[in-house]
């Protein structure tokens, strides 16, 4: 086994050392070689540990003492092992995070030279967290779907957290640094005059700190990938309804939460049936026979079916018919709208009239009285 390395050499200062100069040096070593920092990589694991058993005796006046005096043998138990009784292990040094760690790096005076800046975290709520934007996607569906309801099976292009570097924009194993353009204040003050001119660095966006990018997301944290997404579009949607799908938007940055997902619908127009609200509208043609006398007609209905109608005696042309309940089903509420007959009176042009027609025609002129009104207003 390598003998252990002297503890002010790991930390890298000297046996005089203030307590807060070995309190500076841990920090700076443990930014550097934070096992979140380097993910996977067992020698800065190693290196970690190491510092971090080092601090834990050194910070400590009582346990230094002991260790100026007699040295490692001062914590040698009956193992002698890096894991040694007086320690009881680094688990809450390793469990140190990276905010924490960041946190760390704001509040060092050594790079503010006085007066109260933000923290890391309250940096991260102002600036760093964002919520990810909205997608809107249109969909065409037929009228039939929208009176039965469907399921649609989108692709959509999202924003998704970055597997390389866990959304952080960071390149794995490298570790931030106080942004040089504004110090670590996130603002940079321009001064003309007596007006002072506040604005967000533009090089670290105000975070006060800058790292070396991810190259699988340029830093961004998130990346595009195209997701398929089961949307279920209601019964009785109409043009332009917009249904939400929540967190199917991008994904937010930073611990941001993720937008949400707005599918706009887009009814295509039927080849019989027209749409007006919760109503549909038909055409009937009937000719002047059966305007007169009455007739009955199979109607064809929205659900495939059809719905038999009694068109009465004496029906004028336009004149409309409804059938309850036999429109669209109402998206807000319960129940349908209605189906609304509109009858058309055909008048059969001269090729369509046989001789015998025409005869019974020209004794009709004779047999029907005039219009009680001759004139009207349109
Ligand atoms: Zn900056
Ligand atoms: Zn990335």
């Amino acid at each position: 086994m390598a003998a252990k390395r002297d503890y002010y050499e790991i930390l890298g200062v000297s046996r005089n050392a203030s307590q807060e100069e070995i309190k500076k040096a841990y920090r700076r070593l443990a930014r550097k070689y934070h096992p979140d920092l380097n993910p996977n990589n067992k020698e800065a694991e190693e290196k970690f540990k190491e510092i971090s058993e080092a601090y834990q005796v050194l910070s400590d006046p009582e346990k230094r003492k002991l260790y100026d005096q007699f040295g490692h043998s001062a914590f040698a138990g009956a193992g002698g092992g890096t894991q040694q009784e007086g320690f009881g292990g680094f688990g809450d040094f390793g469990r140190m995070n990276i905010d924490d760690l960041l946190e760390d790096l704001f509040n060092f005076s050594e790079f503010f030279g006085g007066g109260r800046r933000r923290t890391y975290q309250e940096r991260k709520r102002t600036y760093r967290s964002e919520k990810g934007e909205d997608i809107y996607q249109t969909v065409t569906i037929s009228l039939e779907d929208a009176y039965k309801g469907t399921t649609l099976t989108i692709e959509v292009p999202r924003y998704v957290l970055c597997d390389k570097c866990a959304g952080t924009g960071q390149k794995p194993g490298s570790q931030p640094v106080v942004c040089p353009e504004c110090g670590g204040a996130g603002q940079i003050t321009y001064s003309s005059g007596f007006m002072h001119i506040s604005q967000t660095c533009p090089r670290c966006q105000g975070a006060g700190y800058i790292q070396e990018s991810c190259d699988a997301c340029n830093g961004r944290g998130l990346v595009m990938k195209t997701e398929t997404v089961k949307v279920k579009i209601p019964a009785g949607v109409d043009n332009g309804t917009k249904l939400r799908v929540p967190g199917k938007g991008h994904s937010g940055r930073f611990g941001g939460s993720a937008g949400d997902l707005w599918i706009i619908v887009n009814v295509q127009p039927h080849w019989l049936f027209e749409r007006k609200g919760d109503n549909l509208y038909v055409k009937v043609n009937i000719n002047v026979a059966e305007a007169v006398l009455g007739t009955e007609i199979e109607i064809p209905t929205i659900d495939g079916k059809t719905e038999k109608v009694k068109i009465p005696e004496g029906t004028q042309s336009g004149q409309q018919i409804r059938i309850h309940g036999k429109g669209m089903p109402r998206l807000k509420s319960s129940g349908y709208g209605d189906l609304v007959v509109v009858v058309n009176v055909v008048i059969p042009s001269r090729k369509e009239l046989s001789r015998k027609g025409r005869k019974l025609f020209e004794e009709l002129m004779k047999e029907l009285p005039k219009p009680a009104t001759r004139f009207e207003k349109p």
